[in-house]
């Protein structure tokens, strides 16, 4: 079988985890972390980097940076992953769910403002398949009515929107390093802060609700719990397989974006003329090869693609189930129609892409993938 994700290494990882075991120091916050911060923020080029064991844990940290209070409403795409609405529900946020765009699975930010009511706090702006969403018009709506912006960066790590870096253009962002996303620690992540007013508490937040950090940089002469907070920082462990990956993180990208544009030229044309959304990058956007996906024109037709695949022995794989649908949420949601949120919930399918991905088996996925298209036609 082959499979839909394959967890790259770079073979320094190996060595770096071993230094660490060998130096004795395992914890959070030692060099391997402080190496990562250094590497996230010069790729970035502005903002502050804290290493946390999620992205999940970096979006928890966020919303209470965002000091989300019960009752205030937060917008949140509804075709997206759990953690970018759960982190504000934890809080007692009310999540007001945005549709999907028609062009691509990113929020309709045309939808977001009629969203916006006196108690709204935040909008979370998730970059689907790395794609970014349109920024430019959520930051006016965000400045007009006074709204934090959290970028979910999961996915986005190294990608654009009108040449800035993902993960810059919120007040703060989440990255993800979980095995299935561009640069990977097994489970991990990273969140951005932008708003240097934030920093300080950031740190509180990520040290369990006291001010080790600064006890440890010998700025305050003991600790103590200033704040809430939990426990978001990752052991060194984890810390110095992360910066084997950083370190080669062109490499990655660029495996990724080789792949992905091979599926393009075998079956961007061919798609799109049976009726397939394919992949579409806006001219805001630049890509970083994290994810191929089509949608299909119906479900029918999914699970005819999933099945052929199955048959021939490739893992293709549906994406997200939307959170206005959801077991736990769907009793609170307000009652719109998300027509797209649930068409990509039904029709999207994404192919295998890894680093190491080769172009036969590349091709071998394209083939049969083509083979299901024609008969479509
Ligand atoms: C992967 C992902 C997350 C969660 O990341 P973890 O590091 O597993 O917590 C959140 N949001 C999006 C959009 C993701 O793709």
């Amino acid at each position: 079988m082959l499979p839909f994700n394959r967890p790259y290494a770079t073979g320094n990882e190996i060595t770096y985890i071993g230094q660490a075991i060998a130096e004795r120091k395992l914890s959070g916050d030692g060099r391997f972390t402080m190496a990562c911060h250094g590497l996230l923020e010069q790729l970035l080029g502005s903002g502050r980097a804290l290493l946390t064991t999620s992205c999940t844990d970096a979006l928890e940290a966020a919303a209470i940076l965002c000091d989300i209070q019960p009752g205030d409403e937060v917008i949140v795409p509804s075709f997206t992953f759990v953690s970018s609405a759960n982190a504000f529900a934890l809080r007692g946020a009310q999540l007001r769910f945005a549709d999907s765009l028609a062009s691509h699975p990113n929020l309709d930010h045309h939808s977001v403002e009629a969203l916006v009511t006196p108690r709204t706090r935040a909008i979370v702006a998730v970059h689907y398949a790395g794609v970014a969403c349109e920024m430019d018009p959520l930051r006016d709506i965000a400045t007009r009515h006074g709204l934090m912006i959290v970028e979910d960066a999961a996915q986005a790590i190294g990608a654009s929107y009108r040449g800035r870096p993902l993960g810059t253009l919120g007040d703060l962002a989440a990255f993800s390093f979980h095995e299935t996303k561009n640069v990977i620690s097994g489970e991990g992540g990273s969140l951005h802060v932008n708003r240097p007013d934030l920093f300080a508490r950031a740190e509180v937040i990520r040290e369990k609700g006291t001010n080790r950090s600064a006890f440890f940089r010998g700025e305050i002469d003991k600790y103590g719990w200033i704040d809430i907070g939990s426990s978001f920082l990752p052991s060194e462990l984890v810390a110095a397989y992360l910066l084997a990956q950083l370190e080669a993180i062109e490499d990655i990208q660029a495996r990724r974006v080789a792949v992905s544009r091979r599926y393009d030229a075998r079956l961007g044309a061919l798609g799109a003329g049976c009726g397939v959304q394919m992949p579409f990058l806006p001219d805001y956007a630049s890509e970083n090869g994290h994810m191929y996906y089509m949608v299909l024109p119906d479900a029918d037709a999914r699970a005819r693609l999933l099945a052929h695949m199955t048959r021939n022995d490739i893992l293709a794989t549906f994406h997200y189930q939307a959170l206005h649908r959801s077991r736990y949420f769907h009793a609170q949601h307000d009652g719109r129609a998300l027509p797209q949120a649930d068409r990509y919930t039904e029709c999207l399918v994404r192919l295998p892409l890894y680093a190491d991905m080769t172009a036969d088996e590349t091709d071998w996925v394209a083939d049969r993938v083509e083979t299901f298209l024609h008969t479509m036609l």
